[in-house]
């Protein structure tokens, strides 16, 4: 199966999703956004990697920045912030270059390296659109690079980790064709979630208005 581009959904969603279906349907198919320092700090280390599209050679590499990819096999689009072309007989020729080349993603993130999967589901999902808009051989792995610790972490690209974005990628675009958001479901995480301010996780534990109301009719009858 293929998608079109009109349902495409947006590669840097799957960070949400894997955090919060919830906090994902709210921003992404409900478009509301609540910037706090958590994002907005993101954000800035984000254009830094990659104020516009930009290739550079450096020793036996070539660097590219803002990259746009896609896959119709998974529904996505979005921009890498970095796509290092390593030498490699693996990898697809490169007009003016010589040898063939093998398209490595790297993700710029701020804080430390996360317990959850959020940010590898995002960069295999990059190198997944690669592989398919390139036609090369299957990257093995690529880099996530923290702003905290400003080091870059190697993420093994493996059958485990594919099959769970295309996974999620499948729920995403079931959600998305039914406009669907989900309930709340209060977690630890929802300390540190930005859209906590549009959420109201403590009120909606509380059901919905139309429970709400009908409970309230009931005590009058
Ligand atoms: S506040 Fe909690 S339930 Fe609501 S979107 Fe954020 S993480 Fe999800």
């Amino acid at each position: 199966m293929e998608y079109s581009e009109e349902e495409f959904l947006s590669i840097a969603g799957l960070q949400h999703f894997a955090f919060c279906r919830r906090q994902w349907a709210l921003a992404y198919l409900e478009m509301q956004w609540n910037e706090n320092l958590r994002t907005a700090e993101g954000h800035i280390l984000h254009e830094n990697a990659h104020d516009s599209f930009s290739a550079e050679k450096r020793g036996d590499r070539i660097i590219s920045r803002g990259m746009a990819v896609f896959s119709r096999r998974l529904g996505v689009n979005g921009v890498c912030d970095i796509v290092e072309f390593h030498a490699s007989p693996h990898g697809v020729p490169i007009f003016g270059r010589e040898g063939k080349w093998l398209p490595v993603p790297v993700e710029y993130k701020r804080g430390a390296p996360k317990e959850n999967d959020a940010d590898r589901l995002q960069l295999c999902c990059q190198a997944m659109c690669l592989e398919e808009m390139l036609l090369c051989g299957e990257i093995p792995k690529a880099y996530l690079y923290y702003g905290e610790t400003a080091r870059r972490t190697a993420v093994p690209l493996d059958e485990a980790l594919r099959g769970k974005v295309a996974a999620m990628l499948s729920e995403m675009h079931e959600l998305s064709r039914r406009k669907y958001t989900p309930r709340v479901k209060p977690a630890k995480s929802c300390n540190a979630c930005s859209l906590k301010g549009l959420c109201l996780p403590k009120l909606c534990r509380g059901g919905s208005a139309a429970d709400y109301l009908k409970k309230r009719l009931e005590e009058f009858s």
